[in-house]
């Protein structure tokens, strides 16, 4: 059994969602190679970093991600397999890029509990969740606002005007 820790760069850009991780990104892969009788069975850990943005506003992101694999290498036999030892040398490339690949949200947030944009400006909710009122109103019923009773009657001029048009 040997033990390897590598850092190697990201030889394509992986993965081709709203977040990915780079071509050229660090990859930290710890490794565990152990002999067995078929061949060699290889597992680890692969970090790295992805980036893109986020799937409410669309803000900038970059997140790590740290995968577990584990793969047995075949010894070249009479069928092909997908994963095998060869020239005794293991190919790691395909196994960690889809472990990772894998592990990518498919709807990543900046935040947890990200608001979003804003259905009627379209700006970014983020950064002023605690400025925004309750009240906003969803445009299409904004005008019903006009409807709403009128406890006090004192000042309704305003609103048969914009009744009267609507
Ligand atoms: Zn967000």
């Amino acid at each position: 059994m040997r033990e390897f820790e590598l850092e190697v760069p990201a030889p394509d850009k992986w993965g081709e969602g709203l977040v990915s991780v780079p071509g050229g990104e660090p990859v930290d892969i710890d490794l565990r190679v152990e002999s067995v009788h078929e061949g060699m069975l290889v597992s680890g850990t692969a970090g790295t970093t992805y980036s893109g943005v986020c799937g409410r506003c669309l803000t900038d992101i970059a997140q790590p991600v740290e995968v577990e694999f584990q793969e047995l290498f075949a010894y070249p036999g009479e069928e092909a397999e997908d994963f095998e030892v060869r020239d005794d040398r293991v190919d790691l490339e395909i196994l960690v890029r889809d472990a990772i690949v894998l592990s990518l949200p498919f709807q990543p947030v900046c935040q947890p509990d990200c608001p979003g944009l804003d259905p009627a400006t379209g700006e970014r909710l983020t950064e002023n969740i605690t400025e925004r009122p309750q009240e906003s109103v969803d445009p299409r019923w904004a005008a019903l606002q006009n409807f709403t009773p009128e406890p006090d009657a004192g000042a309704p001029r305003r609103d048969v005007e914009n009744t009267g048009k609507s």
